[in-house]
């Protein structure tokens, strides 16, 4: 079944139309990767699927609810999803302040806020820093302070933007191997975009790939990469290779 089904998703900027009918599904408990050069419009496809900005025209439904017809629904749908940017977004806080935040805007009870935060730290691996001030930690842990921050409200999806973008190859291996956890342990469906194609191969179930505003094709991670419908996409998928 798909959790997030978009059809002939258009987005305009002034004068400028940055996605054109882009076509995607994300089946339930899948991670999908979405690969595409940088300005190919991954992030701006992101906002509208997490319902941070609506879309110029096309039909968007997530969990089933058209989401076009029905903004009023906007704010409960996204409390049944998690997002995660590239740059890491933490507050001059302790972590567990930064991580509690939600929960406490969600009126959560204290002892129950205390248990799910410990929970959401373990997750990650960062329990040793619930007391530590979050700016103080290194750009890969203040990412994981971030998913974990997501996490502790119990996304039945997640979206993650380029997370690890701006971060080293040993905390891009750690935020990889939970996102895989995540998905595999929780069944939680996940939409990664990233720019890194060996990224792509390594987390994706499947693989959606954006050419100049619209996605190309999508497909499993070997019909991408070894049987590339066209020759921008062949390119793309080459050039890295
Ligand atoms: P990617 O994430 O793949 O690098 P983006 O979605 O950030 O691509 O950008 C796609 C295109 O849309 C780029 O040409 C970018 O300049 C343009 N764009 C993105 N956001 C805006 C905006 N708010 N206003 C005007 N143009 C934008
Ligand atoms: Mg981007």
């Amino acid at each position: 079944m798909a959790i997030v089904e978009a059809q002939k998703i258009r987005k305009v900027y002034g004068s400028l139309e940055v996605l054109h009918d882009v076509d995607l599904s994300v089946r339930e408990g899948e991670i999908l990767g979405l690969i595409g050069p940088s300005g190919s419009g991954k992030s701006t496809l992101l906002r509208i699927l997490d319902l941070i900005e609506p879309p110029s025209g096309g039909e968007l439904s997530i969990f089933g609810i058209d989401t076009v017809g029905e903004r009023g629904r906007w704010l409960d749908l996204r409390r049944r999803m998690g997002m995660l940017f590239q740059r890491p977004i933490v507050f001059n806080a302790s972590v567990y302040d930064n991580i509690a935040m939600g929960l406490r805007y969600r009126g959560a009870p204290r002892d129950e806020i205390d248990r799910r935060v410990k929970e959401a730290l373990e997750a990650v691996g960062l329990s040793r820093y619930i007391r530590s001030r979050a700016t103080d930690l290194s750009g890969g842990e203040q990412q994981r302070v971030a998913l974990s921050r997501v996490l502790v409200t119990d996304p039945e999806i997640l979206f993650l933007d380029e997370p690890t973008a701006n971060l080293d190859p040993g905390s891009t291996a750690t935020i990889e191997a939970i996102v895989t956890r995540l998905n595999r342990e929780r069944g939680i469906t996940v939409l990664i975009s990233t720019h890194d194609l060996a990224q792509g191969q390594r987390l994706a179930h499947r693989v959606a790939v954006m050419i100049e505003g619209t996605v190309a094709q999508a497909g499993s991670p070997r019909e991408i990469f070894h049987e590339p419908k066209d020759q921008k996409i062949a390119r793309f998928v080459g050039v890295q290779n």
